[in-house]
């Protein structure tokens, strides 16, 4: 556990440091990221690359986090392309503010430029839905509001999330060293 992105749990909120952790990297294990086991046991199976869309929808229909699977209160975080941001139309599922905060740390996709997800192999049937986690962006966008509207595509096997205007917006950029940092001159 000496790798740079991965912070003492004292950095992430208790609601996700209380989740289990994954073996390699000891990396808390979002229930977003459970799916059934890809033999057809009565386990699960752990794919940190793939969202498990009906527990993500679930979650959100619920106004829970996708990462801690605890109750949003007050605000709720969306985190994606400036892209995204901009259309105010997403495909990975709200979060707490905190929880998508640590996770710009915590998920090597996200907190390193040049990390590349092993893409070949995925078992337990997940999706990856286009512009989710397929091209890695020049940025993240981190938007925060108060409520967020859920739009089931059946066609496509996922949910599209509405979010309503956002009230506070963090722009992060990857920076000459390929880590994420917080972009000047963003509201
Ligand atoms: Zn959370």
């Amino acid at each position: 556990m000496t790798g740079p992105h991965v912070p003492p749990s004292g950095d992430m909120p208790a609601s996700l440091a209380a989740r289990p952790r994954a073996a390699r990297r000891g990396l808390p294990i979002p229930p977003v990221n459970v799916h059934p086991d890809p033999h057809g046991g009565t386990g699960t199976h752990v794919d940190f690359t793939t969202i498990n869309t009906s527990t993500s929808s679930h979650l959100a229909a619920g106004r829970r986090c996708s990462l801690c699977g605890e109750s949003m209160k007050y605000r709720v975080a969306f985190l994606g392309t400036p892209r995204a941001a901009e259309l105010l139309r997403y495909t990975d599922p709200p979060g707490h503010p905190g929880c998508l905060r640590a996770a710009l740390t915590l998920c090597p996709h996200i907190a390193l430029a040049r990390h590349r997800r092993a893409r070949a192999d995925r078992p337990g049937g997940g999706t990856v839905p286009p512009g989710a986690h397929g091209d890695k962006p020049d940025g993240w966008t981190l938007g925060i509001t108060r409520s967020y509207r859920s739009m089931v595509l059946p066609a496509h096997g996922f949910t599209v999330y509405l979010p309503a205007p956002f009230r506070t917006v963090h722009a992060y950029v990857y920076g000459p060293d390929g880590r994420l940092h917080p972009a000047t001159g963003t509201a």
